[in-house]
């Protein structure tokens, strides 16, 4: 039986589950002595100093393993446990109650967890899960339960547990877990970012989809890519997983050779082809990758995950290190695109019907000027240490990159007056991503040196189509005839205006979009590392002069299925001059 969930993490793994249990454990509710309160508190405070000391040791483990950046929300889980509001709520339940300490942690976390569980919004959702994970440690501590450990029989196998939580995973060696399937989860979790860095095969979302429990020693295989889970499938379905999964790896091991070839078309025009990073460890793999820059670096994360905003100087280290690293290749970095479902928990926001509509990106950035003015300082003051591009998200009027580049101004003079060098050349640019820029286009141009655009965003606004919702995830269509006319009015007007223009969305990993990009004359795409191998090759048999002229009939087309298969038509065509040449 195939059941579909979403697929989080390329890749394909084979083998058998071991389920993860949660770790729950029967609490007496018995109340005590009205003498036992102190003691009850002593307790209290030795767990939680036992807990700190652990989170301390996992996270020093991890960083090793994984990094410092995804490590840092131990930092956060420490945090908690300094929380006032959550610690006065335990006490109080001890002191009011007459509760154990660990029925008490228990009470506090179910009321918390409970309460961001009941937002609507993703990001508040995978905060519960993190509250609930310190509070079981404190608890595994108060009651002396020993720490839910995988198995050590070097056996790989394929990791199944209902949530994951960040500290399940420290507890994980990649070398072992061949893949990860979860029930909840969405695409922006930790662990899914976790997956992707470490390039374990991840699929999500099965909560419901399953008519009985995955138990451990069942075979399982499952798909990153299409987010298929076979559980004990007959052999024919092995046989052909274990076919695609040598496809996928020997693809991936022909494409490596590709590295060091020049991105160029059939008739020699050449393309950038750079990488959207998350974090600055994502650069390493992306310079092996032969990536010839950063078209999109989303600085949200650095927001993610902490207690505090990150100072100045914090900023610039991290920026430093980044473009150090690229040496002289161009770093983009794109001002806070939070709000939405990223919404650090530092930050006051109202409550929204349509937060994807609402308060996030540039529009927090122009209304917090000192947090924005604080990240612009940060890039300037890296800026001297290579070539730094600065880019506005989610931008929708002449009058906002007019307001942000005043911004960017005093920023600039505020550096100048403490004698901090910075690269007045510095270029800035805007994301396009809401149909509003796109059809003002040739009034933005004025204002910027380059456009990059946001097709993930463009597409969902363009179509009306939340880009996060699964039941409507088939009207997703980034091969609408609209989002393609929408495409050649922007490039068309960033070509008149003789300003820079990029994608950065997740359509310029898409290999078939090739075609597109040169006939609209668009020579830099920013991508996920993964998908830049499989863009070069196509770019390397496609003639960009023969998309010139099928792009015009491409944009004659009424409906996406008549798009794509000219595209595949095209694909042939350049299949059968490989073959002749
Ligand atoms: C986009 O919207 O296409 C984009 C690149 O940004 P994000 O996916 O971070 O919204
Ligand atoms: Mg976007």
């Amino acid at each position: 039986m195939t059941i579909r969930g979403i697929g989080a993490s390329a890749g394909i793994a084979l083998g058998k589950a071991f389920v993860l249990p949660t770790w729950e454990w029967e609490i007496s509710d018995q109340p005590i002595d009205v003498n036992d309160m102190a003691r009850e508190f002593e307790r209290l405070y030795a767990g939680i100093r036992s807990s700190k000391m652990e989170l301390k040791n996992i996270k020093d483990e991890l960083t090793q393993v994984i990094g410092q950046e995804e490590s840092n929300i131990f930092d956060a889980h420490m945090a908690i446990l300094d929380d006032p509001v959550f610690m006065n709520e335990v006490q109080g339940i001890i002191r009011r109650q007459y509760k154990a300490a660990e029925a008490a942690v228990k009470e506090a976390i179910e009321k918390f967890a409970n309460m961001f569980d009941l937002l609507e919004d993703q990001y508040m959702k995978e905060r519960a899960m993190d509250i609930k994970d310190v509070g079981n440690r404190l608890i595994k501590h108060l009651i002396g339960a020993p720490e839910v450990k995988l198995p050590d029989d070097n056996q790989p196998f394929v990791l199944v547990a209902k949530e994951l939580t960040p500290s399940q995973w420290a507890n994980l060696n990649p070398d072992h877990v061949l893949g990860v399937v979860t029930m909840a989860g969405g695409p922006t979790s930790h662990t899914a970012i976790m997956a992707r860095t470490l390039g374990i095969p991840y699929v999500l979302g099965l909560e419901g989809k399953l008519n009985q429990p995955i138990q451990t020693g069942d075979f399982l295989i499952i798909d990153g890519e299409t987010g298929d889970l076979h559980i004990n499938p007959p052999q024919n379905i092995i046989n052909r997983y274990i076919q695609k999964k040598q496809k996928f790896d020997q693809n991936k091991e022909k494409l490596k050779e590709l590295i060091g070839v020049p991105a160029k078309t059939a008739d020699g025009q050449t393309v950038r082809l750079e990488a959207n990073i998350n974090s600055v460890k994502e650069l390493d793999i992306a310079i092996r990758t032969g990536a010839c820059g950063v078209g999109l670096f989303r600085t949200e994360y650095i927001y993610m995950d902490r207690s505090q905003m990150p100072s100045e100087e914090e900023q610039t280290q991290i920026y430093r290190q980044a473009v150090e690293k690229l040496g002289n290749k161009p770093l983009t970095i794109r001002t806070l695109d939070i709000g939405g479902d990223k919404r650090p928990e530092y930050l006051e926001f109202p409550q929204e019907d349509n937060p994807f509509l609402g308060y996030r990106a540039i529009r927090i950035s122009l209304d917090q000027t000192e947090l924005f003015k604080t990240q612009l300082r940060a890039v300037l003051r890296a800026s001297r240490y290579g070539k730094i591009k600065l880019m506005y998200p989610m931008v929708s009027s002449v009058d906002e990159v007019r307001r942000a580049n005043r911004l960017l101004e005093e920023a600039k003079q505020e550096l100048r007056e403490r004698n901090i060098p910075f690269d007045e050349q510095i270029e800035v640019g805007l994301t396009i991503e809401v149909p509003a820029a796109a059809m003002i286009a040739d009034a933005l141009a004025k204002e910027v040196q380059f456009f990059s655009i946001g097709t993930n965003d463009l597409i969902q606004y363009v179509l009306a189509v939340d880009r996060m919702n699964e039941h409507i995830a088939h009207m997703y269509d980034p091969y609408h005839p609209a989002v393609l006319r929408v495409l050649k009015q922007i490039a068309d007007a960033a070509h008149q205006a003789n300003i820079g223009i990029a994608i950065c969305g997740e359509m310029a990993g898409d290999a078939r979009a090739v075609p597109i990009w040169l006939g609209l004359g668009i020579h830099e795409l920013s991508m996920a590392v993964q998908s830049i191998l499989p863009v070069k090759e196509r770019i390397l048999s496609t003639s960009a002069s023969v998309c010139k002229e099928w792009i015009g009939d491409l944009l004659q087309c009424g409906t996406s299925r008549e798009i794509l298969e000219r595209l595949n038509e095209m694909e042939s065509c350049a299949a059968a001059h490989r073959g002749s040449a």
